[in-house]
């Protein structure tokens, strides 16, 4: 499907840690009360777009000054303004299995909650979930999987291609389909590989080595270095986007916070690209997990917010994930900050899509915080926000992903591509599944975004616009 590139990945060792606890609080400790110009410092070298050193991170992370906070937070929208424009991505998660035979305390997933309906679709169930997600409009999913040899890297396979297969009319199918699933060995990678993923996600969860123990106590999961060591495996089976995240809240979110830019670094060190996205999971009441019911560490908004615009300020060109676990309120205040991508009209229980009439929370991994349909999100994304939805995977399937997609001219890049192509498929959307006033509110934002393009490039895109008007479906550039 896509062209993807060979990555030269280093030699590395995966028996030893990249992430050394005692050096990420050195340098939280070295930098407990930054002075006005050290943070000044700082922001001047964001503002130029090029990253941060995990330095750097720890003097933003304590800065004590509120003014520079301020100034912080306008940076970090200034910095996702010029880079992703109002684009904003949207996609839903397809749990295709509860079944899991780790015991991680903070998930409703985990083996020991015998509360929980256990399920794994079958694949006429998966393709049902497809339709339903179809209707509403999505083409983008995020398939999930507890960690059970029920969920082998081939019967993952199998429900990815039913998953693709499944089209209601002519361009209403599912076009990119990301995984999130337990580490695999390099020869299970390829086999994932074969099913045309877009992005292989895994978050460490907690990347302090004492807490990751206490929190993971039976199966495989319980191998810390494993599960670190998981993207560099999956680079090296030829898996070019891969996600990382922390679930917050197991432990001090500022180590969590370095130790995630650690992996960044060692990523491109090792394999020549870093991550295409970063997912903040923050723990959320779980029913069958006493843990997510009082997180040990449990992060306050202001904090949430602060991590977004270090994490956007830090790594400008990744993609930064945030959940449907949020509420409405707060997903608007991220979205400002950095946050690139969201999930819209989401369901946690395998089966839960097609299910939605009927409460359906007893196979659910947790409780969500926005439980509102996509239309909604959508008319609110333009109305509050002015942003556009996007549901583009033109990149993907066109080849431009890891080491490719960094080496690009990134200003340039987006307005040849990003946002012609999230103008053409949210015009899709609004023509196919919007209410009246959805499609209204988009189809003015259209016409302002077209306003603000040269002459050639609005000829263009009005042009593709047009067709879609026509019926033609998945045009991308
Ligand atoms: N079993 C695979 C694994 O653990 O990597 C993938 C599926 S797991 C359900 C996906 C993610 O859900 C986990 O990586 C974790 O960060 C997140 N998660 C688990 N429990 C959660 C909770 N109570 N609140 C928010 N996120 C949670
Ligand atoms: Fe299983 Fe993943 Fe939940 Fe852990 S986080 S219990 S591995 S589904």
């Amino acid at each position: 499907m896509s062209a993807h590139h060979e990555l030269h990945i280093r030699d590395y060792d995966p028996t030893t840690s990249f992430i050394n606890a005692d050096a990420i609080w050195a340098t939280l400790n070295d930098h407990a009360a930054p002075s006005r110009d050290e943070v000044l410092e700082v922001l001047v070298k964001a503002s130029k777009c090029q990253g941060l050193s995990l330095t750097d991170a720890a003097i933003l992370l304590q800065n004590p000054h509120a003014d520079l906070d301020a100034q912080m937070f306008d940076l970090a929208r200034q910095v996702k303004d010029t880079i992703y424009g109002n684009r904003i991505v949207l996609f839903a998660p397809l749990y295709v299995s509860n079944h899991c035979a780790n015991s991680c305390s903070y998930c409703g997933f985990n083996a020991d909650n015998h509360g929980l309906k256990r399920k794994t679709l079958d694949q006429d169930e998966i393709r049902k979930e497809v339709e339903v997600l179809l209707g509403m409009g999505h083409k983008r999913l995020l398939a999930v999987y507890g960690e059970h040899p029920r969920n082998n890297a081939q019967a993952i396979v199998d429900s990815i291609k039913t998953m693709y297969d499944v089209k209601l009319a002519p361009g209403s199918n599912i076009r990119r389909i990301n995984v999130n699933c337990a580490p695999m060995s390099i020869d299970d990678f390829k086999v994932l590989k074969t099913a045309a993923i877009g992005t292989y996600q895994c978050f460490q969860e907690t990347y302090h080595p004492d807490t990751y123990s206490t929190v993971h106590k039976k199966g495989k999961k319980t191998d810390y270095l494993y599960r670190l060591y998981a993207m560099h495996r999956a680079m090296e089976a030829g898996i070019d986007d891969v996600g990382i995240g922390a679930l917050f809240g197991l432990y001090d979110h500022r180590f969590e916070l370095l130790a995630m830019l650690r992996h960044v670094e060692v990523l491109e060190r090792d394999c020549g690209v870093g991550p295409h996205t970063i997912s903040f999971p923050r723990i959320e009441p779980a029913h069958g997990s006493e843990l997510s019911e009082r997180p040990p560490y449990e992060v306050d908004d202001q904090t949430f917010k602060r991590i977004v615009a270090i994490t956007r300020l830090a790594v400008p060109y990744t993609g930064l994930i945030m959940s449907t676990r949020e509420s409405a309120a707060l997903r608007k205040e991220l979205l400002e900050l950095g946050v690139s991508q969201i999930s819209a009209g989401s369901r946690t229980d395998p089966g839960g899509y097609q299910a939605a009439e009927q409460k359906h929370d007893d196979a659910a991994q947790f409780t969500l915080g926005d439980h509102r349909p996509m239309d909604d999100i959508i008319y609110e994304l333009v109305t509050e926000s002015g942003a556009i939805p996007s549901f583009c995977t033109g990149c993907y399937r066109k080849g431009r992903t890891g080491d490719h997609f960094m080496g690009l001219a990134k200003q340039q890049f987006i307005s040849k591509f990003c946002q012609p192509n999230a103008l053409i498929t949210f015009r899709e959307y609004l023509n196919d599944h919007a209410s009246d006033a959805t499609r209204d509110a988009g189809n003015a934002l259209i016409d302002s975004e077209l306003g603000k393009m040269s002459p050639a490039r609005r000829r263009n895109v009005s042009q593709c616009l047009s067709q879609t008007d026509e019926g033609v479906r998945d045009i991308y550039l």
